[in-house]
């Protein structure tokens, strides 16, 4: 029988289950490329519940149970006297989702001695050292393409509310102000603006997609090139090099994982060769930026604005810089954990775990690491070795 610890984000501060403000979601079976939504034999969890918290469980607890696995769930998860780290010590499978991310760290694989799968409930297994999981052989698999549509139609809401001004003019209304002069100061129209994605896979491609209706240039670098017919639609450009994509752009969004090539990709050189008073949206992951050189470029004007949900470490430190500097739109991680998203990602996890139970191949397109090395999805958009240092300092957030 399988230990299984699942990390998850913590009940709602009014109780669970919260009210629910609409009776369902809608069913989707098909992603955009094709692929079926996640297959499990079944779920014990109705669509549009809230199932990333802990009382949820990810609709987990029957179905394991049942079959006479134990299942943990916790959302107490950094600190060497957490209970993940104390529950680590015989878990057979970790579950974390990259909102709430339980950092599996070299360290904490090597004090993991049964530990042989770790899935990321959503997308982005960066929480994970890959390199410590292939030496290990531990299998990484994660819901692909699960939450990449809840993501792009957050990156249309971040690139309108910032080019807009909305965040602020909000704020008069909820004053009980009405100068419209200041809100304006700094509102403009997308339609003419040059907007580009750094990665173009299932996220970037359907931010495109979408932003493309508000007659903008399109531009887009990525390790592969797009296939030649969505590209002809997009009439999208691609560029060779980061630099000669933010050069050309008035908006960048972005869309690559976190890996060892991306990490602090946008550092203090690459935001000085952005257009001056340039948007950026990084709905990626925190650390694709260096969180000080985007304080001070949304300080001194380079940036007009930044936006996005993601943070290193996660939760964020109460003086983590991008909470209180300027012109920013910034939420907890939470575009790829809308009811509708944690609907599939549950059913996903729920997939994997099935098939790994009883010893049938998991999706190709789900795995990220097995058989010790990058596999499936992780061969074609990852690089091997370690982008979790620095992740302990996740316990400050409790500690401040
Ligand atoms: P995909 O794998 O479909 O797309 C990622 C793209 O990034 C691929 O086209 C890949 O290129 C490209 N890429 C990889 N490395 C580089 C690089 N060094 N430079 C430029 N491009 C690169 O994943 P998704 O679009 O579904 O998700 C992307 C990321 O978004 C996830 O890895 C995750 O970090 C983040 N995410 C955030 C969520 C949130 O809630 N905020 C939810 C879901 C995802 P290629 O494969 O061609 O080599």
């Amino acid at each position: 029988m399988a230990k299984v610890v699942c990390v998850l984000y913590e009940d709602p501060a009014s109780g669970y289950p919260p009210p629910q403000a609409r009776a369902g979601i809608p069913t989707i079976e098909r992603y955009p490329d094709g692929q079926s939504t996640p297959t499990p034999s079944s779920i014990d969890f109705t669509p549009g519940e809230l199932l990333g918290s802990v009382s949820g469980a990810l609709g987990l607890r029957s179905f394991l149970e049942a079959a006479g696995h134990e299942l943990v769930v916790t959302s107490d998860k950094d600190g060497a006297d957490s209970v993940f780290e104390r529950e680590l010590a015989d878990a057979d499978v970790v579950i974390s989702q990259p909102f709430w991310p339980a950092y599996l760290t070299a360290d904490r694989i090597s004090r993991a001695p049964q530990l042989k799968l770790a899935i990321t409930a959503g997308i982005g297994s960066d929480h994970v050292d890959l390199q410590a999981a292939i030496d290990a052989d531990i299998t990484v698999a994660e819901v692909t393409y699960c939450n990449s549509i809840s993501v792009a139609e957050h990156i249309v809401m971040m690139v309108l509310a910032l080019v807009r001004n909305y965040i602020p003019s909000y704020q008069v209304v909820v004053d009980g102000g009405w100068n419209i002069a200041d809100c304006v100061s700094r509102g403009y129209d997308l339609e003419g603006m040059q907007v580009g994605t750094v990665g173009a896979g299932r996220i970037g491609t359907a931010a495109m997609k979408r932003l493309k209706p508000f007659d903008v240039g399109l531009h887009y670098f990525d390790r592969h090139p797009l296939d030649p017919d969505v590209a002809a639609d997009l009439e999208v450009t691609r560029h060779d090099t980061v630099e000669s994509l933010v050069e050309a752009c008035d908006v960048v969004t972005i869309n690559c994982p976190l890996h060892p090539e991306t990490e602090r990709l946008f550092d203090a050189r690459l935001l000085g060769r952005m257009r001056r008073g340039a948007y950026l949206i990084n709905t990626a992951r925190g650390k694709i930026c260096d969180e000080d050189a985007v304080a001070e470029a949304c300080a001194s004007g380079q940036l007009a604005g930044y936006a996005g949900d993601v943070w290193f470490p996660q939760p964020a430190p109460a003086d983590h810089p991008w909470r209180s500097m300027p012109h920013h739109g910034m939420t907890p991680h939470v575009s790829g954990t809308t009811l509708s998203a944690q609907a599939r990602y549950a059913a996903g996890v729920r997939e994997i775990l099935e098939c790994w139970l009883s010893d049938t191949p998991i999706r190709d397109e789900y795995l990220i690491v097995a058989g010790g090395s990058l596999a499936g999805a992780g061969a074609h958009s990852y690089s091997a070795g370690n982008v979790t240092a620095g992740s302990e300092d996740a316990a400050r957030f409790r500690a401040d």
